[in-house]
């Protein structure tokens, strides 16, 4: 564990663009809390053309680390000097650490999104699985589950076919497995219906997040069933509409409070190599959910 002693090295935080409502300082500042350590986790908002100036004031400050999200956990890897092997095949890094004025670039999203999923599901079983979105969250989710399960089919479902098109081209080279991936329209009820098949369904749009809490991303509830694994990155509200139906339909439920809380526990065993509290953590996150259902950056993490 680094000495906390040494001036400054106890301050980790958040860059983004716009920073207005990320939760990460209420997780990490309630981790830090509880276990007594002197570390301050703040959030900065950093325009993009300030990124290479911020990274400099994180080595001449001796900061231990930062999170990154949007827009820059594509654009900070050209300033950091290294990335590991998933942040570099993920194509982005959200959590930097100081080592010893070194800037190393992690992807802590995947494992996240992997930890409630792990304790459900054996990595021998041969799966199938569902994206229903294509943009920065859809990279993490596929990386965790071709590097964690033998997929052997993936239907990438978006409203941007060019876009789904990339993903799918992104996820043939790194599976190294064999696979079958197709693209489908999202919100197409006769496209859908092959979701029903599917042993696992991802939902990595924002159809459902507050306060559009009506929408979801599949006309109908019909396609889910027992035995699935329903997972929405969505937290807010708890119990998205997707994963109401599901429910309703005896199938597995996730929320995305436990991919949020799994990358944050990353980062902090990172920095401080001490675990996160993380049931102090989950309950300090859902009283503050349960008091202010406004919007929330999710993908800050
Ligand atoms: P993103 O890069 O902006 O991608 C958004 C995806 O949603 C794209 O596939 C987009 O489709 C689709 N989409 C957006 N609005 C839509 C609409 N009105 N109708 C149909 N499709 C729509 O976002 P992201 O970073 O991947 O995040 C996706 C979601 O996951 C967000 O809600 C985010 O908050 C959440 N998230 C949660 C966590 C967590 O820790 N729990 C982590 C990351 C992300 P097109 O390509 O057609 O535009």
């Amino acid at each position: 564990m680094p000495s906390a002693n040494r001036q400054n090295l106890n301050l980790v935080g958040i860059i983004g663009y716009p920073l207005d409502h990320s939760l990460s300082p209420l997780l990490h500042n309630t981790a830090f809390r509880s276990l007594r350590l002197p570390w301050h986790y703040q959030k900065f908002e950093v325009k993009p053309k300030e990124l290479a100036n911020c990274l400099a004031g994180v080595r001449a400050m001796g900061m231990r680390g930062l999170s990154v999200t949007i827009p820059h956990k594509e654009k900070v890897i050209r300033f950091l000097d290294r990335v590991t092997g998933a942040a570099a095949k993920i194509g982005a890094v959200n959590t930097i650490v100081n080592e010893n004025g070194k800037l190393v670039g992690y992807n802590t999203d995947y494992l996240g999104f992997l930890s409630p999923l792990v304790r459900l599901l054996k990595p021998a079983k041969p799966l199938s699985v569902a994206l229903l979105g294509a943009g920065g969250a859809a990279r993490a989710v596929l990386f965790a589950l071709f590097s964690h399960f033998r997929v052997w089919e993936t239907l990438i479902f978006n409203r941007n076919q060019k876009r789904a098109a990339a993903l799918a081209r992104w996820a043939g080279r790194v599976a190294r497995q064999e696979m079958q991936i197709h693209i489908l329209r999202l919100l197409d009820a006769s496209e859908e219906m092959r979701l029903a098949d599917m042993d696992v369904i991802v939902n990595a749009t924002p159809l459902g997040l507050y306060p559009k809490i009506k929408q979801m991303p599949v006309t109908s509830a019909d396609v889910f069933r027992r035995g699935q694994i329903v997972y929405d990155l969505n937290y807010n509200p708890a119990e998205t509409r997707l994963l109401r139906e599901a429910r309703r339909q005896k199938a597995r439920t996730i929320n995305g409070l436990e991919m949020l809380l799994g990358q944050g526990r990353e980062a902090f065993r990172l920095w401080t190599g001490r675990e996160m509290p993380v049931h102090q953590v989950r309950t300090s996150l859902t009283t503050h959910l349960n008091h202010h259902p406004g919007p929330h950056l999710a993908d800050e993490e």
